[in-house]
């Protein structure tokens, strides 16, 4: 059995750096490492409809958006599958069959989901397809016969569900479906970035981000903004690293070979945290170092993105190619699922011949 990698993204907006550090730029490597057989990267726009039905036009505007951004980063479609969820109509028939397998009280025990309920303020009405999103998340997943879903931390209980339908499935029907793994990063800064805020995850719904998008200027005053140690009144005062974000940030971003380019002081991060701990350093030169870190990181993507914005047309064909793909791979498990379901009745000679004999015996 090949290494096969599926993972996707909601076009509910542009990325921002807590997708890169916690799921894009790991993809990147997977890609050119050249250990994965096939590479599926999903842009989730059914899903984005779950919790955004009355507002088509804002998942519209985003599929390219998040298009750009895959590119930018250096997702090659030559090498992953770069597709779009609602092409492939086969996810849609998988998740049916799939909601037979998993009761409302295991939905209703996912914690994440719990959360996003609560944060959109949807206790009274939360629409039928939001709950079950994590049952369609298994369809994407499983669909590619993925092994391996390199993902955020908060997408830890979606994994665990796809990984029991899977076995329902398999128990019920016999093997035809895989159990994915996911793989998180080993940098803990990267599993749940804060954001500027200090709020404990960046995320697109919060306005809170910085995007890979934003230009230099935007980035600079972002982080010149950061919420940082707010007992850290005086440079002299001792500060707290833990829970700063600037930190947070140093560790997903910084490299020792940083200092040596911008901030010659210290050798390495470690010196600096300390020298902030004893007090003595203040915010302005951490940030003004987080700075320099951080564009020579997003520079290189904002001037690939730049290209791409240029031939938007082929862009959209890019994404088109990688769904046509996209769809014969999910074509053909769902042909195999429903084969293993009997609910293939018209392939199926022998059904029909043993059929026809049953009733000239009768
Ligand atoms: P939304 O608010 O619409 O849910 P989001 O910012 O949470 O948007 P998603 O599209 O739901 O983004 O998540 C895409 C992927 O990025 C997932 O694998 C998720 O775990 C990861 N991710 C999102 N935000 C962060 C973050 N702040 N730090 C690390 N990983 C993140
Ligand atoms: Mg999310």
């Amino acid at each position: 059995m090949g290494k096969i990698i599926l993972t996707g993204d909601r076009p509910t907006g542009k990325l921002h750096v807590g997708h890169y550090v916690g799921s894009l730029r790991r993809r990147v490597e997977l890609q050119n490492s050249g250990e994965y057989d096939r590479i599926f990267i999903m842009i989730a726009d059914a899903q984005a409809l779950t919790d955004n039905a009355d507002n088509p036009e804002k998942i519209r505007q985003n599929v390219i958006e998040v298009a750009l951004d895959y590119l930018s980063v250096g997702l090659d479609p030559a090498k992953s599958n770069l597709f779009v969820q609602s092409y492939v109509s086969e996810l849609t028939e998988m998740t049916f069959y799939y909601m037979n397998l998993v009761t409302v009280a295991r939905l209703q025990r996912n914690p994440t989901v719990k959360n996003e309920i609560l944060m959109r303020g949807f206790q009274n009405t939360l629409p039928v397809g939001f709950f079950t999103y994590p049952v369609s998340q298994t369809a994407d997943i499983t669909a590619f016969k993925a092994t391996t879903v390199p993902v955020g931390e908060d997408q830890l209980p979606m994994i665990e569900q796809a990984r029991e339908i899977v076995r329902k499935f398999n128990q019920i029907y016999g093997d035809v479906l895989v159990e994915p793994d996911a793989m998180l990063s080993d940098n803990k800064a990267c599993l749940r970035l804060p954001g500027i805020d200090g709020k404990a995850k960046m995320s697109k719904s919060l306005g809170n981000c910085i995007y890979l998008s934003d230009p230099a200027d935007e980035v600079q005053k972002k982080i010149m903004s950061m919420f940082t140690d707010p007992n850290h009144l005086k440079v002299s005062d001792p500060g707290q690293v833990e829970g700063n974000p600037v930190f947070t940030y140093l560790d997903a971003f910084c490299k020792d070979e940083h200092f040596e380019r911008y901030f010659p002081d210290y050798a390495n991060l470690d010196e600096m945290k300390a020298h902030y701990t004893r007090g003595g350093l203040g915010d302005v030169k951490i940030k003004r170092f987080l700075n320099s870190v951080m564009q020579e990181e997003l520079e290189p993507i904002r001037k690939r993105r730049k290209e791409y914005e240029k031939d938007i047309p082929e862009v959209y064909n890019i994404l088109k190619k990688g769904s046509d793909i996209a769809r014969e791979a999910a074509a053909e498990t769902l042909a195999e699922m429903k084969a293993a379901m009997k609910i293939n009745y018209f392939d199926d000679a022998e059904l029909i011949a043993e059929q026809a004999r049953k009733f000239r015996e009768e």
